[in-house]
């Protein structure tokens, strides 16, 4: 289908997605299931019988189909090119142009400010106005097809409008999570070769200032690609600029007493969309891997957004009219695929939380579910384990009638969350829907939903791969599990359309890291057991990345922040009943150190959550004289894991240590450290 929206002055063809329909019928689940393996095993073969919506369903089976070469033909050559014959251009409009001409007063944000009851709506039509000022700025200071914007702000309108102009102008965007230290920000902005950075003078989180404009300050110090910062105020307090900062005053909406809108400006509110191939970048969004160092992964603009749609519409089952709550910061993948473009994509009302669980009182969330009458739910289980432990009462006071769906992401959810989630907050009306996936695959991969209404929901289990995802368990020998009642390395066996294309200028770890392990499969860096039903179970990840409150971080990356002090360290995670995982770090200190343990404890802390975030920070450290190695020098961090979770019992053979009276020192060490 051609057309051109009404506000566009755009001449180029535009592939517009069909809207996506629901309820699907189990007969047309399980075609999808079956077509999608079909389509793999004869490239080429028609796909135009589908029987649901079978546009979209094209693409869909373009993309799986153009991508299983690709990658095949990834796995041969290393080619990082993965050109493709669909052309389709300017796919961003999805998201507001089409909607604009359908239903231009429909919301399409609702701001849950971090003062509560201060909520904003912006309408589809002024999304796109405001979208279309910040796309004219960034294009009158020289932003241009091609470049890379980094956008370091709170969960705002105007941080969408941002992502969505530098889509709109065919600029890749590199959202870096606000609780991200300076050091942190900057090496995403080097490796990202940002010239541009959009920020705002302060953040308000859980009523705390944050000084976002004075952290930028800092990492664009080191940052000699940057050549200018824009600045919008979230708050009243002015910053001092440079001659490098541009207020982003222009494209503020003047409404009484709220910040972050828009105003008079002298910017367009119609701006030409660039032109943009499938395969072109729409993304980079940094992750943590088993290095030191972060991997920035591609996302593209066709097979990114229509996974994200679809599966925001199947997995909560979305209808057109629900109001989706994702509290997810816009920081993290969940807040770009289910905060933004999924729902934006399906022309729905999308929350942007931007405040904590807790302010000011733990009952924000549901306040917030009877205030802006949410009918979806999506959350993390650290949240869920936190206001468990604040009891019923503070689920009970809101209405909470219309949720129909609650989503859990990031990390596995126990039991006890799982039941709690679904009995006091659903009410025992609402399916809960524990949804697995990452930042490489760009959307939901595993999750109950969509099946059956009535089909089981086991508590803790993500359950059913979605429409052409072939997960693959694999043994320690790299061989396929076939059998049920099995654990195992996860695997995707073909590419979807939202997976990650590559890692920002390092193809070469993309390959290794994911492709390469067991070769023909995307490894996934978790575990996972299939039941005897043949459900999916994540068990947590397999490499040396810790999941802490559902936020990744590398081992190395903590241990590369190393401090003058220190000889050498090992970071591992531990079980904690809030957070998921904890961080936990053995020290050794250098000779001729004379600190106090106590000092030193809290100048690492400080060191690590100047380098990288707060979330990162030990919650132990003890100081070790030596650390448990293997005669060729690797430290065995499975003994350490073992004498962190007090499972002295199983430590395994230490015939291989180098010195095995290093064990007994630290296990004597920890019971000190513990009784303190
Ligand atoms: P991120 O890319 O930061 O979203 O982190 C993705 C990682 O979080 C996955 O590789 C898993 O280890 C973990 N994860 C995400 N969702 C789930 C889930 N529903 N169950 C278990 N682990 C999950």
């Amino acid at each position: 289908m051609r057309s051109s929206g009404p506000v566009l002055k755009c001449e180029t063809s535009v592939v517009w997605f069909p809207a996506i329909q629901n309820p699907l019928s189990l007969q047309q689940q399980d075609t999808a299931r079956r077509s999608l393996v079909r389509v793999q095993a004869f490239p080429g073969s028609s796909c135009m019988e589908f029987p649901c919506s079978p546009v979209h369903v094209w693409v869909f089976f373009r993309f799986s189909s153009f991508l299983s070469q690709s990658i095949n033909m990834l796995r041969l050559t290393g080619d990082s090119k993965l050109s493709v014959g669909v052309n389709m251009s300017v796919i961003v409009l999805n998201c507001l142009d089409r909607h604009v001409h359908t239903c231009p007063d429909r919301v399409a944000l609702m701001w849950e400010r971090d003062e509560k009851g201060s909520e904003v709506r912006y309408t589809y039509r002024e999304l796109l106005e405001m979208t279309c000022r910040v796309g004219n700025l960034l294009r009158r200071h020289g932003v241009k097809k091609g470049d890379c914007v980094t956008i370091y702000m709170p969960t705002c309108p105007l941080a969408v409008a941002s992502m969505l102009a530098c889509a709109r102008i065919g600029a890749a965007h590199n959202v870096v999570f606000a609780g991200f230290s300076a050091e942190a920000l900057a090496e995403r902005i080097r490796d990202a070769q940002s010239s541009t950075v959009i920020t705002v003078n302060q953040g308000i989180r859980g009523g705390k200032i944050l000084e976002l404009k004075k952290t930028v300050d800092t990492a664009v110090q080191s940052c000699p690609t940057v050549q200018q910062v824009f600045v919008a105020m979230r708050t009243d307090s002015p910053v001092a600029m440079t001659a490098r900062d541009i207020a982003m005053e222009e494209v503020r909406q003047q409404r009484a007493n709220q910040n972050l809108n828009k105003t008079q400006t002298q910017e367009d509110v119609v701006c030409e969309p660039a032109a943009m191939n499938s395969e072109d970048t729409l993304f980079l969004l940094y992750t943590s891997g088993s290095t030191g160092k972060p991997k920035g992964l591609v996302h593209t603009q066709a097979g990114y957004l229509l996974y994200a749609a679809l599966t925001h519409r199947y997995v909560f089952n979305y209808h057109d009219g629900d109001v989706f709550g994702c509290v997810a910061d816009i920081g993290w993948i969940t807040g770009h695929s289910y905060g933004v473009y999924g729902p934006l994509a399906n022309g729905g009302t999308t929350v942007l939380f931007e405040s904590t669980p807790v302010y000011p009182d733990p009952g924000r969330y549901w306040d917030m579910v009877e205030r802006l009458q949410i009918n979806q739910f999506y959350g993390a289980p650290t949240a869920i384990r936190l206001l468990l432990k604040f009891g019923d009462e503070w689920v009970n006071k809101y209405d909470r009638s219309s949720l129909k769906t609650l989503g859990s992401v990031g990390e596995p959810i126990n039991t006890e969350a799982w039941e709690w989630y679904y009995r006091v907050v659903g009410e025992e009306r609402c399916p809960v829907v524990d949804t697995w996936w990452q930042t490489e695959t760009g959307g939901i991969c595993i999750a109950p939903r969509p099946s059956d209404p009535d089909a089981e929901i086991v508590p803790g289990m993500a359950m059913r791969p979605f429409f052409g995802i072939k997960p693959a368990l694999m043994d320690t020998e790299g061989k396929v599990i076939s059998g049920n009642d099995a654990s195992g390395a996860l695997c995707l066996a073909q590419p979807w359309p939202g997976m990650a294309r590559t890692i920002h200028n390092d193809h070469q770890r993309f390959m290794e890291t994911y492709c390469q392990p067991y070769p023909g499969y995307f490894f996934t860096g978790d575990g996972a057991y299939r039941s005897v039903e043949g459900y999916y179970q994540i068990t947590g990840r397999l490499d040396d990345v810790i999941n802490v409150s559902g936020h990744r971080i590398g081992t190395a990356e903590i241990e590369d922040a190393v401090c003058p002090a220190v000889a050498e360290s090992a970071v591992i995670g531990y079980s904690h009943d809030i957070k998921g995982q904890a961080v936990f770090a053995f020290v050794v200190l250098k000779k001729n150190v004379d600190v106090e343990e106590a000092d030193l404890s809290r100048q690492l802390n400080g060191i690590v959550s100047e380098k990288i975030a707060k979330y990162a920070c030990p919650d132990f450290i003890q100081f070790v004289q030596r650390l448990p190695k293997t005669r060729s020098g690797k430290i065995m961090r499975r003994v350490l894991r073992k004498v962190v979770e007090l499972d002295l019992d199983s430590l395994g053979d230490l015939s291989t240590l180098d010195d095995p009276a290093a064990v007994q020192e630290i296990i004597q060490g920890h019971r000190e450290l513990l009784s303190k």
